[in-house]
């Protein structure tokens, strides 16, 4: 139902129900609607005239809790109780956290029950789902002050390399702050729509979107063909930005006023200063050519040059991230149309000349990096509004999806790199006679076993009816929808038993672990093939016994002994070669008894046509 409204610019009603875009970011949050009468996304300002949320909670005594501006008060005061870069932890187990050895200040627990990760505050425990949606509560407030109306769906960007079990646990942190999230995209694809590409139909552009914020960096490689966005490849390092140039600026000040690294790190006081005023020359140093402070009496000076030296080999890598992503992407430098910069950390010049010098072109810089993002949201949610019908939205899956098959072999429904929203589909069948259900479990992966795999989630299609091996239709299906949140499907056609399960993976993927996944995949291509080969003949080799045995059986009577005798040891060989894992022994013995049953089994074939013509009228 339409709510009624006023217009935020005119104060006139209007009956629009509005859904906003929500940048649900490491370091800072915000959210952006499309503005009713000049049609442009803007981000939306508190009191305070700010944009930016802080992305960190505190939790007070008596259980008051404040997020944004207020809670960053207490990082230093109070630092066991205020949670900052709760999006790291997102869709993570203990392990995935653990094993990236960055310290947290505030209590990290695992629980065995569902091995996500939980934060630990006072006597209470919370999920990073419940976290977020506090930041989501607070960025709901705001739009419902300034709009004075009811905000109820929203659309919420993540990082292209987010994998399903992230997007999933965002999704349901919208939906634990009251919120109806109609799409989860890609932070890449948000920047390019704010700066309006991908909004008209007929253009096709590669775009190269490099995002430097506070805490993380990453790059991706996009295409745009018919409004319609392709993620080619991202790459970056989830523990490098702007802090890291505020690190080095600070350690240079020490340096200059003689403290070393371990009497910085007894005069905590001391350190805190020197962050907070490198963080001020590195701002100021985006627009002078020097800055100069006091402490303890002494006069520094830093020049935007010495800046940029110190900061170079940071910049260094975030290029080599570039080469890599267009390396992924088998897109040649030359070939990107536009560079999109996103980030507060790209208003440095020297990373915006490092960049505009690799890639040969002038970068796209000016709609502010904060919040290019949160505008693009909402653009897409102006779209999902039905206000911008020829856009529509797309992105890759990073791993291969598919289930499990006899002999434990991976056969792959949704390729790798497979276009999202898709779906895909494929029949299979029973094994024994009689067979009353069938055991599904999905994987995730490149290799051809499953064990190699990661298995995501597993369920039964069970009441299927009695009926001979090979005759039920088990259809399976996969659908992937907008967020990259799987459904399987699975459908007996001639008796109509059906299942489904939405896959929520229970712990998240590392991008490292993406890697190594295909990776692995490469490395064992050989041996995987191999096996695999063995696997399918052995498979086909054991169908093959069980159909002989049978036969024979059924028609003992026109079978000769001698005949009986041959199947027999044929039967003894094949199983022999399929214990011998040979797969061209397996191959020639499969032949030999097909040799020996061929002729018996066609004169059963000529009698058995032979008795139902009998009793036939022609
Ligand atoms: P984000 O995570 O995108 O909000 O980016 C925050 C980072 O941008 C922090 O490291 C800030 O210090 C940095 N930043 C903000 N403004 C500037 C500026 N004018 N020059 C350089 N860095 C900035």
């Amino acid at each position: 139902m339409a709510k009624i409204a006023i217009n935020i610019a005119t104060g006139t009603l209007q009956k629009e129900e509005i859904i906003v875009g929500i940048d649900l970011g490491t370091t800072n949050s915000l959210v952006a609607i499309i503005h009713p009468d000049t049609k442009q996304p803007i981000a939306l300002k508190d009191i305070d005239n700010t944009v930016l949320v802080p992305s960190i909670i505190h939790f007070g005594d008596n259980e008051q809790i404040t997020v944004g501006n207020e809670a960053r008060n207490y990082l230093e005061s109070d630092p066991s109780n205020t949670i900052y870069s709760v999006k790291r932890l997102m869709g993570k187990s203990y392990n995935d956290v653990k094993s990236k050895g960055h310290s947290l200040s505030y209590n990290v627990i695992d629980d065995d029950t569902d091995r996500l990760v939980k934060i630990q505050v006072g006597q209470k425990f919370y999920s990073p789902i419940e976290l977020s949606s506090l930041i989501l509560k607070e960025l709901k407030h705001r739009a419902e002050h300034v709009l004075k109306m009811n905000i109820s769906k929203c659309v919420i960007t993540v990082p292209a390399y987010f994998n399903d079990a992230q997007r999933q646990a965002t999704r349901d942190a919208g939906k634990l702050a009251g919120l109806e999230v109609l799409r989860i995209i890609n932070e890449p694809t948000a920047a390019s729509l704010a700066y309006g590409f991908g909004t008209r139909n007929d253009e096709s552009s590669l775009i190269a979107v490099y995002d430097l914020g506070g805490g993380t960096f990453d790059v991706s490689i996009l295409r745009i063909t018919d409004g319609i966005f392709d993620v080619l490849s991202t790459n970056g390092d989830t523990y490098l930005g702007g802090d890291d140039f505020d690190r080095v600026l600070a350690t240079y000040f020490a340096e200059k006023i003689g403290l070393t690294h371990e009497e910085l790190s007894i005069h905590k006081s001391m350190a805190q200063t020197l962050r907070l005023k490198a963080e001020e020359a590195k701002k100021q140093l985006s627009t002078q050519d020097q800055f100069t402070f006091q402490i303890d009496d002494t006069e520094l000076t830093i020049t935007k040059n010495e800046f940029e030296s110190l900061i170079k080999p940071l910049v260094d890598k975030t290029i080599d991230s570039c080469a890599n992503a267009l390396k992924d992407s088998e897109i040649s430098k030359a070939e990107i149309d536009v560079i999109v910069m996103v980030g507060g950390s790209t208003r440095v010049p020297y990373v915006k000349q490092r960049v505009s010098e690799f890639f040969g072109k002038p970068v796209y810089d000016n709609v502010n990096p904060d919040e290019v993002v949160a505008l693009g949201a909402a653009v897409q949610a102006d779209i999902l509004a039905g206000n911008n019908k020829d856009t529509l939205l797309l992105d890759i899956t990073p791993l291969s999806l598919g289930i499990e098959t006899m002999g434990g072999l991976m056969d792959v429904l949704l390729p790798r790199n497979s276009k999202i929203p898709s779906k895909a589909g494929r029949q299979y069948t029973t094994q024994r006679d009689g067979q009353s259900g069938i055991n599904i479990a999905i994987y995730q992966g490149e290799r051809d076993l499953v064990k190699d795999n990661r298995r995501l989630a597993e369920f039964a299609l069970t009441g299927i009816p009695a009926m001979p091996a090979g005759l039920p239709k088990v259809d399976i299906q996969f659908v992937i929808d907008a967020d990259g949140i799987l459904q399987v499907k699975a459908n007996e056609l001639r008796s109509g038993v059906s299942q489904s399960i939405e896959v929520k993976p229970q712990y998240g993927l590392t991008d490292a672990e993406v890697e190594s996944m295909l990776m692995a995949s490469i490395v064992n291509a050989k041996e995987d093939i191999k096996i695999r080969s063995i696997i399918e003949a052995s498979t086909e080799a054991e169908q093959m016994i069980q159909l002989t045995e049978n036969f024979m059986h059924k028609h003992a009577q026109h079978i000769t002994e001698e005949e009986k005798s041959a199947t027999q040891s044929g039967i003894v060989a094949l199983q022999q070669s399929i214990e011998a894992k040979d797969k061209d022994q397996i191959l020639t013995a499969t032949e030999k008894l097909n040799e020996v049953t061929r002729p018996y089994a066609e004169r059963v074939m000529d009698v058995a046509i032979g008795e139902a013509l009998k009793g036939s009228t022609i």
